[in-house]
Order: structure tokens, then sequence, then C-alpha cells
């Protein structure tokens, strides 16, 4: 089973991401994990990703790709995963899907967490303060909210065509979304 969790910056993917992948005996994939780690680590594509990253741009393509190819490609993630963080744009959708139908899977849920704008600077505003990610800066979030719009949220048009997109109010408290996401997927 596979399972996308999809949402603006802030709007609780990676929370709830964490307990769905509990939950399932899951694992989960988190591109922006992957990149922080590997800035943290100083990797060569660490380094490529940094720039776009420091800015809340989104990472190009380029390197993203190959990211996700191996990442779905681990044995872990053979009878499912959960994603957090990607695809994000039109190429890395397709990416996902192609790799999936050769193994002769598919999406089987698309999770929209649905959050307002205000609700969403709130969190990321008090989230800067406690974590301090180099991306959490005021202009930095104002791009990644910008880009959420522009690039991202479109794939929802693409994957409500097959009618596997769950909208999830993604306001209350973590328990409460975390319910609501097991009645909807139905375990
Ligand atoms: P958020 O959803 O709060 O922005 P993430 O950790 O998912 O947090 O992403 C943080 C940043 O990591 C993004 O702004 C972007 O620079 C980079 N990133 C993460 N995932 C991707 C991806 N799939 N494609 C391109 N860039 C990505």
């Amino acid at each position: 089973m596979h399972i996308l969790i999809l949402g603006a910056p802030g709007s609780g993917k990676g929370t709830q991401g964490k307990i769905l992948a509990e939950r399932l005996g899951l694992p989960k994939i988190t591109t922006g994990d992957l990149l922080r780690t590997a800035m943290t680590g100083g990797t060569p594509l660490g380094l490529d990703a940094k720039k776009y990253y420091d800015e809340g741009k989104l990472v190009p393509d380029s390197i993203i790709l190959g990211m996700i190819k191996d990442e779905l490609a681990r044995p872990e993630a053979k009878d499912g995963a959960i994603l957090d963080g990607f695809p994000r744009t039109a190429a890395q959708a397709e990416l996902v899907d192609r790799t999936l139908a050769e193994r002769g899977q598919r999406l089987n849920h698309i999770l929209l967490l649905d959050v307002t704008e205000e609700e969403l600077l709130r969190r990321l505003r008090s989230r800067a303060r406690v974590e301090g990610r180099t991306d959490d800066s005021p202009e930095a979030v104002a791009t990644r909210l910008q880009v959420y719009q522009r690039d991202t949220a479109p794939l929802i048009a693409h994957y409500a065509q097959r009618g596997i997109v769950h909208r999830v109010p993604g306001t209350g408290t973590v328990d409460e979304i975390a319910g609501e996401i097991k009645r909807i997927i139905g375990r």
C-alpha cells in the first residue's frame, strides 16, 4: 500500500505521516528529511540542494528524481510506503507513477491535509522559534507557500481524476486528525 500525504508547508504532513507509518508498519520516505541529512553531512547532493532549500524554492528535479528512484527501490519499500514531501512536481509524479506501475503497484490513497493559510503561517512562525530551520525565515516561508500553490497543488487534480484523493481537515488535535485518516483508509 502506497499512501501520499499532500499538503502545504505546515499542514502536518510529517506528524501524521509518522503516526500512519508506525500504525501500518510501513517505511516513511521524506524528501525534506533526506535533503536535511545530505546538507548536514555536506554531501555533494546536499551542497547542490542548499541554496534552493534555504530560499524556500523547490530543489530542481535534476537532483530530486534520482533520490526518489533510489528510495522507492529500497527493499523496505517493496510492499508499500508513506510518501511525505513528494511527488511535488508533475515530473516527480510521473516518475512515482511509472516506477510503481513497473512493479504492478500504484498509489492507493492521497491524503490532502487541508489547513487555512492563516493557520499555516501561525504554525510556521511558532515552529521557526522552536526548530530554527534555515527555510523558516519569513521570506522563505512566503516562497514555500507560493511554490506549493503553483507547482504542487495542481497534482491534486491529476490524482483526483483517479478518485483517490481524500481531503482531511487539518485543524483539530493530532489525535483527531489521525483518527480521521484511519477512518478514511479503513485501517
Ligand atoms: P515543508 O513542506 O514544510 O516545506 P519539507 O521538509 O517537505 O517541508 O520541504 C522543505 C524543503 O525541501 C522544500 O522547500 C524544498 O526546498 C525541499 N524539498 C523537499 N522535498 C522536495 C521535493 N520533492 N522536490 C523538491 N524540493 C523538495
